[in-house]
């Protein structure tokens, strides 16, 4: 048994205050997510590929179209290494800063590339399907890209960044060719996606902030009712049992061993008032704690020779009550009479000069056909019957 409530179940109830939820945990969970999205983003990636050399037949210029696929095809596989390595890193918790860098970097290559892909095709616009079902797998492919990410938006801005820096000076270079409209559509393409990717991850960050919070929540409330439970059903000086949480473990005990002796023995401190009077109420709250803990060491199972199970509460103000299960009286009395030399023998350093505490034993045995009450109110008896023959005795009920 414990014998004094944990520390944070002692301290004064506090408003609900959660701590604040921690920036690098939020960035280490949306990156998880990013990364977790690894292999469907990579297979988006292929189809794209493959749809843009399909594209490219009979264009002209489907060398340099087949060179920056396989560079593409190289970098996704790059990317799904460092994607790996991060998530390793991540779930040892360890620092990945440079590995996050080169990630962020190569997701703005991979853009760049398929910025470049436009190049063999966008002199050739309007000049059949070919180009412009390139120019539209890349515009998506970019997109779906920077969406997947959008979580950490930085790797998002890294892909539509390289997209647009390759992609910008064509639209300038064939001006002649393409006139105003694909340079427009670039410089207002980027900055709206940019902007889209930016809403989109204040969203995922504010869902995750709100998850995380009510995971805190969730953790504080079940602190909470552990505490209230613990409070409800224990003593907070003496951290033994109350009398209410005495009762209801004495009737499952019953329940569990219903034709089982169960001595009862009610201590009853002698004099107390007068140590209140005579040495101050803080020096009888510390005699009730010293107490209260030979009680509990002596009535603990190991210490008793007739290993019985044991309840222990703190009965009323200087009152304890112990009740020994499968323990015939006798066995009680020997109990008692091992309790009261140690209550008479206590001392503490910190006790006042001439501090000395007895207590009076009144000893039943529990008839499980009668009321817990009856069975008390005999230990009772026999406990005044000690204070009346001169008390720091123990007397036994008769039957
Ligand atoms: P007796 O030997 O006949 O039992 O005398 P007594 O003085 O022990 O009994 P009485 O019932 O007259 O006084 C009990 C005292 O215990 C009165 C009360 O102020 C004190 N008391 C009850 N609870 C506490 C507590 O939590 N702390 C302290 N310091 N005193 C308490
Ligand atoms: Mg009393
Ligand atoms: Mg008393």
């Amino acid at each position: 048994m414990k014998m004094t409530a944990p520390a944070e179940y002692r301290a004064n109830a506090t408003p609900l205050n959660l701590p604040e939820i921690d920036e690098s945990q939020i960035h280490s969970i949306m990156l998880g997510r990013v990364l977790s999205i690894g292999n469907s983003s990579q297979i988006a990636m292929l189809i794209a590929a493959a749809l843009i050399g399909f594209g490219v037949v009979g264009i002209g210029n489907e060398k340099l179209m087949w060179l920056l696929i396989a560079v593409q095809a190289v970098l996704q596989r790059v990317v799904a290494a460092v994607n790996r390595m991060l998530q390793r890193k991540l779930d040892a918790r360890q620092p990945n800063r440079l590995p996050f860098a080169l990630f962020v970097f190569l997701k703005g290559l991979t853009g760049a590339v398929w910025g470049l892909m436009m190049l063999p095709v966008v002199a050739h616009l309007g000049s059949g399907p070919g180009p412009l079902l390139i120019c539209v797998t890349l515009i998506v492919t970019i997109t779906i890209s920077a969406m997947l990410t959008t979580a950490v938006w930085s790797i998002s801005v890294a892909a539509v960044t390289g997209f647009f820096v390759t992609l910008f000076p064509q639209t300038l270079y064939f001006y002649d060719v393409l006139g105003p409209v694909p340079l427009v559509v670039s410089l207002v393409l980027s900055p709206t996606l940019i902007w889209i990717t930016k809403e989109q991850s204040k969203q995922v960050r504010a869902a995750l902030v709100n998850e995380l919070q009510n995971e805190r929540l969730a953790l504080h409330l079940e602190d909470a009712l552990q505490q209230s439970d613990y409070l409800a059903r224990h003593d907070s000086l003496t951290g033994l049992l109350n009398r209410r949480a005495f009762q209801s473990k004495l009737s499952e005990l019953r329940q569990e061993q219903p034709e089982a002796a169960i001595s009862l023995i009610l201590v009853d401190l002698d004099h107390f008032k007068a140590i209140n009077d005579n040495f101050g109420h803080e020096s009888g709250d510390a005699v009730l704690v010293s107490t209260a803990e030979i009680i509990d060491s002596v009535t603990r199972p190991d210490d008793l020779s007739a290993r019985c199970d044991e309840a222990t509460a703190r009965w009323g103000g200087e009152e304890f009550i112990i009740a020994l299960v499968g323990c015939p009286i006798e066995a009680a009395a020997s109990v008692s009479e091992r309790l009261r030399v140690r209550i008479a023998a206590q001392a503490d350093p910190k006790w006042p000069d001439g501090l000395s505490v007895t207590g009076s034993f009144g000893v039943s045995l529990w008839d499980h056909q009668e009321d817990l009450a009856v069975g008390i109110a005999r230990a009772d008896k026999a406990m005044y019957r000690a204070k009346i023959s001169g008390r720091n005795q123990i007397e036994l009920a008769a039957r």
